[in-house]
């Protein structure tokens, strides 16, 4: 749709390109818009938007939907932009569970299906399926794959978003797996991999409780803990894609032991799977809690609603624990806020969204009381407003960016 060519009008075409871009995305981020705004907001001479214009209009990316107001002459013709000229495919695989969804331009699941991971039968079998659920979401929702524009991959681990491969994941003791070359073969469209946090990061930015918000991180509280940050609109990575590895920060010297071997890190504290295990531990001891005993079969993020329904109901020990995990939670937070000194951060992961709001208040008030210069700064913290979607949305924004180039859905002043 927007490749170049090695020909000597090459200059004037990147420039085209990039003229068409914005045009593109100023439509999507105004909903509405006259072609005389277009020229306003853009700056470009008339000529090239009305051209820019007849051509989207072709390629069925803006719609005709009425007349404006006029200042005088003519009332001028009020564009939209379509979302459902083209759609995206988002799918994020986590450990226990893998999602695939059909997305339109705006960010909206048109249809999403869940099916079990299956670790243990391998990559391959694992891609496949995908492929396999994700031909069958097509045909349920009558869309012709050339009306797809890419795979958003959202993957449980450490990825190279430049490589396009997962480093490793310790959720699925996978190491170096050329994620967008597999994902490609099995269903012959353009795929862009990012880690399970950027993933959701990017999703809270662009549709959800962070958008307009340049300078934001988003803490993933789930079985363990990470953090992704958003600087400038872009998406941080670090030199080896582990940006933001705030679950292994250093919280209590000599403290519970770590996955990752070490004692006393954030997600041996404060993640689900340290609050369970805990949980689990103590009652076996014999501990004194209205915490019911269903709290030791389910799947972590279904059992650690026990632990706060308990303590909705006045549970001592199910209280201590929820508030000690609170503290630390927003003790790291405050570090992070002292470091990056963000405008917004954003709790999600199942943690966060099976609290139903018990842990805001905590990490809230242990955020004001460590937070250096808190009076100089205004800073939100707020649940994410996408829930258990935020990953799948944002995984369908790589799409996008990839496709158009624009890294930001605001980047373009009102
Ligand atoms: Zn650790």
């Amino acid at each position: 749709m927007f490749t170049l060519n090695n020909s000597k009008t090459a200059n004037r075409e990147l420039m085209r390109e990039m003229n068409t871009k914005l045009v593109l995305n100023l439509l999507k981020e105004q909903g509405l818009i006259s072609q005389v705004n277009i020229r306003n907001k853009t700056g470009l001479s008339s000529g090239t938007v009305v051209s820019i214009v007849r051509e989207l209009k072709e390629q069925g990316f803006i719609k005709e939907v009425g007349s404006g107001e006029s200042s005088g002459g003519r009332k001028p013709t009020v564009l939209s932009f379509n979302s459902e000229a083209f759609y995206i495919a988002s799918v994020t695989f986590f450990a226990d569970e893998t999602t695939v969804a059909v997305l339109d331009l705006s960010g909206n699941i048109k249809k999403k299906v869940k099916f079990s991971t299956e670790i243990e039968k391998g990559k391959e079998a694992l891609f496949k399926k995908f492929a396999r659920r994700f031909d069958s979401l097509l045909s349920k929702l009558h869309i012709d794959r050339s009306k797809v524009l890419g795979v958003g991959v959202s993957f449980e681990g450490i990825v190279d978003y430049n490589k396009g491969a997962l480093i490793l994941s310790s959720r699925f003791g996978w190491r170096d797996v050329p994620v967008n070359e597999m994902i490609e073969d099995e269903c012959g469209l353009k795929a862009f991999v990012e880690g399970d946090g950027r993933a959701m990061a990017l999703g809270e930015y662009w549709y959800g409780v962070g958008k307009g918000t340049h300078e934001m991180i988003c803490i993933d509280i789930d079985s363990g803990i990470g953090a992704a940050m958003i600087s400038g609109g872009n998406l941080c990575h670090g030199i080896h894609s582990m940006e933001g590895e705030i679950g292994h920060n250093l919280m209590v010297v000599d403290g519970p032991r770590c996955r990752c071997g070490r004692r006393g890190c954030l997600e041996a504290i404060a993640s689900g799977w340290a609050i369970l295990s805990r949980v689990r531990e103590e009652l076996r001891q014999g501990r004194e809690s209205k915490i019911s005993k269903l709290v030791n079969s389910p799947p972590e993020h279904k059992a650690i609603r026990y632990v706060f329904q308990a303590a909705r109901e006045g549970d001592k020990f199910a209280l201590q624990v929820i508030n000690e995990a609170g503290h630390f939670l927003g003790l790291a937070i405050a570090n992070a806020i002292n470091y990056a000194d963000p405008g917004l951060v954003v709790l999600a992961g199942y943690v966060t969204y099976k609290s139903r709001g018990m842990l805001l208040p905590i990490i809230r008030e242990t955020v004001k009381e460590h937070t250096v210069n808190g009076r100089l700064r205004t800073i939100r913290i707020e649940e994410g407003s996408l829930g258990e979607n935020s990953a799948l949305i944002g995984a369908a924004t790589l799409v996008y960016q990839g496709v158009f180039g624009i890294t930001s859905s605001s980047c373009i002043s009102p």
